[in-house]
């Protein structure tokens, strides 16, 4: 077994141990490999794996990934925009990504229904949340939630799936709870408000037990699948 497969074991076996702590099914929890910095060879050893779902934070580093392995023919991929977002590369986001996770402005929202090809299905989106109000950081606050929402759920080339954070990494597992509980409740009220959201989007290699507990649908991880990364990353 290659170390991308066992590592991809563990990490079933990880989500699974923390669906068992507060009686999930592990089926409700989507494994996203974050292959940002890793070369499509990379990619195509965990599709070998059975990894289908792969997220990118550098728009053209991952339309390059993208284009290489669609040649190859690999079947089933997905792939994730999980990085910041800038209006001018909306366009090349729309015509090969299938979900972006980072979504905190409508004006971006709004170019990627704009520029979403009709021969593809609505591009899936999530609203990124900051919790920690770190004013440099990206997200909206929980205020400001509601009327994003409001305005991207009627987008017609997009498709409004959930919510997505990354917090500051906490002291412990109690303080990381706290944190991504929030999220929760944030989605719980959007939901509550007529949304139809399948997709809470958090917990990451080192914190995604405390996601999982508080209600995560969707882990991306990088490190514990693909091994630490050679250049820094935002
Ligand atoms: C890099 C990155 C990840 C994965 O981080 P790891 O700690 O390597 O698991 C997850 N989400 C986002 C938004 C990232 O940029």
């Amino acid at each position: 077994m290659t170390t991308i497969s066992a590592n991809l074991q563990r990490l079933h076996q990880r989500i699974g141990a923390a669906c068992a702590r507060v009686g999930r099914d592990p089926a409700g929890v989507h494994l996203l490999a974050v292959s940002k910095t890793f070369p499509a060879e990379a990619v195509q050893e965990a599709w070998a794996a059975g990894q289908r779902a792969f997220g990118e934070n550098y728009v053209q580093e991952g339309v390059d990934k993208i284009r290489v392995l669609r040649e190859r023919g690999l079947a089933g991929l997905e792939w994730h925009c999980i990085g910041p977002l800038q209006s001018n590369k909306t366009r090349v986001v729309a015509e090969h990504f299938d979900w972006v996770h980072s979504i905190d402005r409508l004006k971006i929202a709004q170019r990627l229904s704009e520029q979403r090809p009709l021969g593809l299905p609505p591009l899936s989106l999530c609203l990124q949340v900051n919790l920690d109000g770190g004013a440099n950081k990206a997200g909206v606050s929980a205020a400001e939630l509601p009327a994003l929402a409001q305005a991207v759920d009627g987008l017609p080339g997009v498709r409004l799936r959930g919510l997505m954070c990354i917090p500051e990494p906490a002291p412990d597992f109690e303080a990381a709870c706290a944190v991504f509980g929030q999220a929760r409740q944030c989605f719980e009220r959007l939901c509550e408000a007529g949304h139809a959201l399948d997709t809470l989007s958090m917990g990451m290699s080192a914190d995604l037990e405390a996601a999982v507990v508080s209600g995560s649908t969707l882990v991306r991880v990088g490190s514990a699948i693909f091994g630490a990364r050679s250049y820094p990353t935002a």
